[in-house]
């Protein structure tokens, strides 16, 4: 702890530590040093965003892919996973119970699914904003080209996820067939972010063959790269995946690093996200306390919801729109939160 408390003192003053000062904030963490970032990180969030909790509504529009990544349960590789496709009229659907549930930003998710080409996406936007015009709208639909990505931008989506999944070049060749490219990933997210979306980037915590300095190698590239939003989760295995026999990652260790990337960049929108709360009953609020300040509720239609399992065992699969909200909307205040309607974007500092 006495050697670690200076480098948490100089990430809550200058928001930036060398890359080896971030691996060994993680190669030495205990539990005191924890509860320091997360005190700090605590104090940082509630100066920003007080005790307020963003909701997004997440619309999982289909299950096909056609990618292969080893860790994944919807990869096209996968003979055994089910898959499905939602309509533009259900996906609009989904949308208006959300709207009526209080959401006003909306994650379209999927796997890279090529019926959901630029025309048929962009109709979609259209009329989601004719529909919701005080509503964001958030996209997570992988790699597309630059023109596509400007298309559906001027379609309406405010917002983009893509996580970069490790910023060590040969850790993402380990994860991914070898049609795949990091360095196009990379582009990506720099394309989007010239165009002028809110960006996210993010990383799974514990997926196989990752190092303390694979995540040093993360932070800093967070750090350099300054989304607005950031995606971090344990990594759990799948079992029709080639890592089906790989062990998941640890709750404590992304808490960990969500209060350091809190304490990074104070105003970032951070998820708590379903792979935490699905590894440990209490793991939302637990991400929460750390210092992430977004929940990601599960808006698909219940019919579908276990259709699209990236992991085991994923949670809220079996309910309603408004048990899943209301159940939320109980655990943050179980801890002294709230969840508020608002569209939520990062807040200037
Ligand atoms: N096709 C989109 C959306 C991917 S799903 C894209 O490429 O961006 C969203 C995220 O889920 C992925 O970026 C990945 O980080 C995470 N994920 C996938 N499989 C997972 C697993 N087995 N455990 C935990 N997270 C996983």
């Amino acid at each position: 702890m006495t050697e670690l408390r200076p480098l948490v003192d100089k990430l809550t003053r200058a928001h930036s530590l060398s890359t080896e000062e971030y691996e060994t904030l993680i190669t030495g963490r205990n539990k005191e040093t924890a509860s320091l970032l997360q005190e700090e990180a605590d104090r940082v969030r509630r100066s920003i965003y007080g005790n307020k909790i963003y909701i997004r509504g997440l619309i999982e529009l289909s299950s096909w892919c056609k990618n292969d990544c080893l860790y994944c349960g919807i990869r096209s590789g996968n003979p055994k996973a089910e898959r499905y496709r939602l309509s533009p009229e259900e996906i609009l659907d989904c949308c208006r119970e959300g709207y009526a549930l209080g959401y006003r930003t909306f994650v379209l998710q999927g796997g890279e699914d090529p019926w959901f080409d630029d025309e048929i996406l962009c109709a979609l936007l259209r009329e989601i904003k004719a529909l919701f015009p005080d509503c964001a709208i958030t996209l997570s639909l992988g790699e597309r080209s630059r023109k596509s990505y400007e298309l559906l931008f001027e379609a309406g989506a405010d917002r983009y996820l893509l996580r970069h999944e490790t910023a060590n070049k040969a850790h993402y060749q380990k994860l991914h067939p070898a049609k795949m490219s990091f360095d196009r990933r990379m582009e990506c997210l720099k394309e989007l972010k010239q165009i002028g979306y809110q960006v996210g980037c993010g990383f799974m915590v514990g997926s196989p063959f990752q190092s303390s300095a694979d995540l040093a190698m993360d932070l800093k590239f967070i750090e350099e790269f300054r989304p607005q939003m950031c995606g971090i989760g344990p990594f759990i295995p799948h079992k029709d995946t080639p890592f089906g026999d790989k062990s998941a990652g640890s709750v404590e260790l992304t808490c960990y690093l969500l209060s350091i990337l809190r304490l990074m960049q104070p105003n970032l929108l951070l998820p708590a996200t379903t792979a935490l709360g699905t590894l440990d009953p209490r793991g939302r609020e637990k991400g929460i306390q750390a210092g992430a300040n977004v929940v990601m509720p599960n808006l698909s239609p219940v019919s579908v919801r276990k259709k699209y399992l990236l992991y085991d065992n994923k949670i809220c699969t079996g309910e309603e729109s408004a048990q899943c909200t209301g159940c939320l909307a109980q655990r943050m205040t179980s801890i002294g939160y709230q969840l508020v309607i608002d569209r939520g974007d990062p807040k200037n500092v």
